[in-house]
């Protein structure tokens, strides 16, 4: 756990963007704290817990769902206008204890490599709202993912995902409760099919079917990248099997 040597609950964004920024001082956000609070890092940090600044709501705006950034998991997987995909992701997350305190933009700013809902995201489409002291912009989840440096100071407030399409999941763990080694997911709409894979990158990444052979995962105590690779083309193709067989 990090030595926390302050606690900032900041009553405004434009407060918690400039908490972030004071010269010499370390700070971090904290959204749910199961990393945070996790991790073997004992470092010495103050944090700025966004619960208040973030909106916790979901709400669907046209053809897409706005998902604040304190979102409990849980909470997705509970509410209705989520896409059933996403509300199963959620819960594949970890046991009710985390996901009623871990936040949806806690997730997308741990892009951690194994989240099956980080690649449930990136199928539909997500896009990230980052608050800066220069100002708010919004980004698409597999490009903060590839570049995490660009929530350097920032703040996430909600992440926008597209609505409709048929979507399909498969993985391959150690047991069926663990954390996949690989996942895929899979989603077409009518202007075609977007897949994803944890377990094959630094983060859950975007893929077509005939880049799996470019993949080079990681090995660890797991499976080796051989392995890996092997996977994602096996589970991929169940994923395409279950959509039809669409490519
Ligand atoms: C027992 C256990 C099991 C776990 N299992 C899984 C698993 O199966 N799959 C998985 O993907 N993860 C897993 N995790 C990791 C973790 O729970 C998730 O990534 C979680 O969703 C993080 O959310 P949080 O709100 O608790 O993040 P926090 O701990 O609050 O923060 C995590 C990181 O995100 C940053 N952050 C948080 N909120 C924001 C924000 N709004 N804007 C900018 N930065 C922010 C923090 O500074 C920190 O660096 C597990 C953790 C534990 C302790």
């Amino acid at each position: 756990m990090r030595t926390i040597s302050r606690y900032h609950r900041p009553a405004t964004l434009n407060e918690a963007v400039d908490l972030l920024a004071r010269d010499g001082v370390t700070s971090i956000v904290v959204g749910g704290g199961t990393v945070v609070n996790a991790t073997e890092d004992t470092s010495e940090t103050e944090v700025v817990d966004v619960q208040v600044v973030c909106a916790d709501a979901i709400e669907e705006v046209d053809d897409r769902v706005i998902i604040g950034a304190m979102t409990r998991l849980q909470n997705l997987v509970d509410h209705p206008v989520v896409p059933p995909l996403l509300r199963e992701l959620a819960h594949r997350e970890g046991p009710n204890t985390l996901r009623n305190a871990a936040t949806v933009g806690g997730t997308v700013a741990s892009g951690d490599p194994d989240s099956e809902l980080l690649a449930g995201l990136l199928v539909h489409e997500a896009t990230v709202d980052i608050e800066h002291r220069a100002g708010s912009n919004g980004v698409s989840l597999g490009a903060l993912l590839s570049d995490p440096g660009a929530l350097q100071g920032g703040i996430i407030t909600s992440i926008s995902v597209a609505l409709g399409g048929t979507t399909a999941s498969a993985r391959t763990g150690r047991t069926p409760a663990d954390v996949p080694i690989v996942a895929a997911v899979g989603r077409v709409t009518g202007e075609g099919m977007r897949l994803a894979l944890t377990g094959v990158a630094l983060t859950p990444i975007v893929v077509t079917y005939d880049s799996l052979d470019s993949l080079k995962p990681p090995a660890d105590f797991r499976g080796t990248s051989d392995y890996r690779r092997t996977l994602a083309r096996t589970l991929v193709t169940r994923v395409l099997d279950q959509l039809g067989g669409a490519a």
